[in-house]
């Protein structure tokens, strides 16, 4: 038995339960039907149908936002103690079942179980970290003034919504969650569409680990009905989305009139810049992985590359012997490094860039085709002789697509760089320290790392500027979003107070 044998038979056994009832949506502790009936979840392998769907719309969003608003109270009041070890409990029971969502992410999703089977780790990381931080999460200032012993105090902001995409929805909907149960909010998670397998398992592991009824509530359904009810519902005060641009737009106008408090992680065109003093080995090996891990599925992903010119020609000659030999196969093959994209429509958008590049003048040089008649697959694509006013530059493809743009001096650089509507990552590679400084600085991104790929550290801020978002993740700032900060003025002394009419 091969090692892709035995995971599509440890994956069977995972599906059964989920063929015989479907997904249903989980609401104050119960499972139930969705309002709008059922829809199909298929796989993008072979687009074979996985399951059935609970279709939710506005009443069963009616219905989690009553469960979260009425569990609120007594999970904002447990001893934060209480709330920490339930916590760790989740995160215990992701790490034992963390196989289970590799293998269920994977066929859902598309994803290389190679990169899945960490993902699933990490939202157990997730919710461990923010575990430690529920003791000090309501902690504030005391600002003494004359009169006054001023005290500042963190209250969780009530019940609140996550909506997230289906590119590593897994641990996506955990770097949400986490911190929003360890502020002592409540919360309905709607996940995408496409990939509701793991958000159920999410739900499941957290119930046995004693969160209590009504604290998390899935709805599984589409973004124009269920989401749209989400932002809308005057229960929940605050909605958490990751997410495209243009949805991250809906959902701030879908929350004016109940004055929502939004917190949106949106899309991005992130340039890696190269230039001819750096370690040129360390960048290639980067400027691959950050583009063609994760099936290039990826917010973070960068999917400019800004080459210096001196260099240009050898690093482009590297990168295409290299981007060939990239394994794409069955996501659930450990050796796979591309697997297939997350639906048809998704896929169609993918591949249309190919023709795209063909007429706006720039080459092909590494992929550009699909590859098999089953599924979604597409061969790891790298276009060359690129300009930053092409589609191909401008354009979230959010595929394993990489178009390379060369440049001159730093100073051309970096007007190719911020000349974008987003603006989420960049990537540096420079030996010039001064140069790193100074360019850093100049860059319009909310996360930059210098001679690195994108390394997560948690208690750091993730989020982007311009159309990649608004607020941060991460540390404190998670906390900042689920709570709200409240002042306190106690009186020290009899202090004068002005009377009026009083002769
Ligand atoms: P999407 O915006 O189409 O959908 C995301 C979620 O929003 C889904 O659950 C969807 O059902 C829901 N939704 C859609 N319309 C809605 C509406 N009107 N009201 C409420 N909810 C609605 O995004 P996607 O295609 O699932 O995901 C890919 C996108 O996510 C990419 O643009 C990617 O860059 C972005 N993303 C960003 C980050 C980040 O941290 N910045 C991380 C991951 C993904």
């Amino acid at each position: 038995m091969t090692a892709l044998d035995d995971n599509i038979a440890k994956l069977e056994g995972h599906l059964g339960r989920f063929r015989e009832t479907g997904i249903r949506n989980r609401i104050g502790g119960e499972d139930s039907g969705g309002s709008g009936g059922t829809f199909q979840t298929r796989s993008p392998v072979d687009r074979s149908v996985i399951c059935d769907v609970a279709h939710g719309t506005a009443a069963d969003i009616d219905a989690a936002a009553t469960a979260a608003h009425e569990a609120f109270a007594g999970w904002r009041d447990m001893p934060a103690l209480e709330r920490k070890k339930i916590l760790i409990r989740v995160a215990e029971g992701i790490e034992a079942r963390s196989e289970e969502i590799a293998l269920c992410e994977c066929w859902d999703t598309g994803q290389a179980y190679k990169f899945m089977s960490k993902a699933a780790l990490r939202g157990a990381e997730n919710f461990r970290y923010f575990a430690d931080q529920v003791v000090q999460a309501r902690d504030g200032q005391h600002l003494k003034s004359p009169t006054l012993m001023n005290i500042t105090t963190r209250v969780p902001i009530g019940p609140v919504g996550v909506i997230t995409p289906w590119n590593t929805p897994f641990m996506l909907s955990t770097w949400k969650i986490a911190p929003a149960l360890a502020a002592g909010c409540t919360v309905v998670h709607k996940p995408a569409e496409a990939s509701p397998l793991t958000a159920r398992l999410l739900v499941e592991i957290a119930e046995e680990a004693g969160l209590p009824p009504g604290v998390l509530n899935t709805v599984n359904g589409f973004g124009e009905d269920a989401g749209k009810a989400l932002c809308e519902h005057p229960k929940i005060k605050a909605i958490a989305f990751v997410g495209e641009s243009r949805t991250g737009s809906l959902i701030t106008k879908q929350g004016a009139d109940t004055l929502k408090r939004n917190h949106l992680e949106l899309g991005g065109k992130n340039p890696v810049i190269v230039f001819d003093d750096a370690d040129l080995d360390r960048a290639l090996d980067a400027v691959i992985f950050m583009i063609y891990s994760i099936n290039g599925e990826r917010c973070t992903s960068s999917s400019r590359l800004l080459v210096q010119d001196s260099i240009r020609a050898e690093f482009e000659a590297r990168l295409i012997e290299r981007v060939d030999k990239i394994r794409v196969g069955h996501p659930l093959d450990p050796a796979t490094e591309i697997g297939p994209l997350v639906t048809e429509e998704h896929f169609n958008k993918v591949t249309s860039y190919f023709d795209t590049a063909r007429e706006d003048g720039a080459t092909v040089a590494a992929g550009g085709e699909t590859v098999g008649e089953e599924g979604y697959f597409v061969r790891p694509t790298l276009f060359t002789d690129a300009s930053n006013d092409m589609r191909i530059a401008q354009e979230e493809i959010f595929g394993p697509v990489l178009t390379s743009i060369p440049f001159s001096i730093e100073d051309e650089a970096l007007q190719i760089a911020n000349d974008i509507p987003y603006g989420l990552t960049g990537y540096v590679w420079t030996n010039d320290l001064t140069r790193a400084l100074r360019f850093t600085d100049r860059l319009d991104a909310g996360m930059i790392w210098v001679n690195s790929e994108n390394v997560r550290h948690l208690p750091t801020p993730f989020g982007g500027v311009k159309a990649s978002g608004i607020g941060r993740d991460g540390g404190d700032w998670s906390f900042d979003f689920y709570m709200e900060q409240k002042h306190i003025g106690f009186a020290t002394g009899q202090h004068r107070i002005t009377r009026l009419g009083a002769g």
